[in-house]
């Protein structure tokens, strides 16, 4: 990263009075929590598909191998800790979070009004679409339960390969990315649609598009600046807060 992008970054960040953060899990990998990608690259669960993970089909055929997985995912969650890049987001009381992340680490930095497009691993909810919802305790051993409203299985409640996004959710995230003047997209590949079509939104609707991203990604292409590092790395200088 130049001192000239940063500089850039953090002027137009200065001037925005509608910012937006839109963040993936490159977010929350400076705190521990394995992207899919990390968890694919070595230990326990690399022999494993995500598909087969994470999948009403795979929850279907192997029901206590997706429990398991969660049950893994959940506690390396509960274990880490927001990084600089959550602090710092959730200090600038003006932005507001529209995330593919699970995890609650820009909640647990303090932000406050945050759109979770994939759901929330911290909790359950019925697969039979009853709308029971409840948390879990990411320390409990993983075990097939049945829903106490309907009966139907209770599974993580998160957005799985091949299912749609929270309806409500969504429309608020598009309508913050309509209405944002700044699009700060943060740690995400955008390759994973449609959630990654809410930088078209913004763009089209004439934010500038800041991108954060140690690597080369599919937003690079319709952002106004790219700002090559890692998050908590920059992000902290961007918002004028100090590290
Ligand atoms: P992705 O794994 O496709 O992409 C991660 C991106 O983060 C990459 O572009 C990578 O270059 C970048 N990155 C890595 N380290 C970074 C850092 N320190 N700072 C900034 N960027 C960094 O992730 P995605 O785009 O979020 O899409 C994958 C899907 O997996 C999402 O739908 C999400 O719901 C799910 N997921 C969520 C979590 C979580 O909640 N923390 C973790 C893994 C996967
Ligand atoms: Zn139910």
């Amino acid at each position: 990263m130049s001192r000239d992008e940063l500089a850039t970054a953090r002027a137009w960040l200065a001037e925005a009075t509608r910012p937006v953060s839109f963040s993936g899990a490159g977010l929350s990998a400076e705190s521990g929590v394995p992207t899919f990608r990390d968890a694919a690259t070595g230990g326990l669960w690399s022999a494993f598909d995500p598909m087969r993970l994470a999948s009403p089909e795979g929850f279907a055929a192997e029901p206590d191998l997706v429990l398991a997985w969660y049950a893994w995912r959940r506690q390396a969650v509960a274990r880490a800790e927001p990084n600089a890049a959550h602090r710092a987001l959730a200090a600038r009381r003006d932005v507001r979070h529209v995330t593919q992340n699970v995890d609650d680490l820009l909640e647990r930095a303090g932000a406050r009004d945050v759109l979770h497009l994939h759901g929330t691993i911290g909790d359950d909810r019925c697969h039979g679409g009853c709308g029971h919802r409840e948390p879990v305790d990411c320390g409990a051993e993983p075990a097939q339960r049945p829903c106490p409203r309907c009966g139907a299985p209770l599974r993580p409640a998160v957005v799985w390969f091949g299912e749609a996004l929270p309806g409500d959710v969504w429309r608020a995230a598009e309508t913050a990315c309509r209405d944002a003047d700044l699009l700060l997209v943060i740690g995400t590949s955008a390759v994973v649609h449609p959630a990654a079509g809410l930088i078209d939104v913004a763009g089209a609707a004439g934010a500038r598009i800041v991108v954060v991203n140690p690597d080369a990604s599919a937003a690079d292409g319709v952002a106004d600046l790219v700002v090559r590092g890692r998050a908590g790395d920059v992000v902290p200088g961007m918002l004028g807060e100090r590290k």
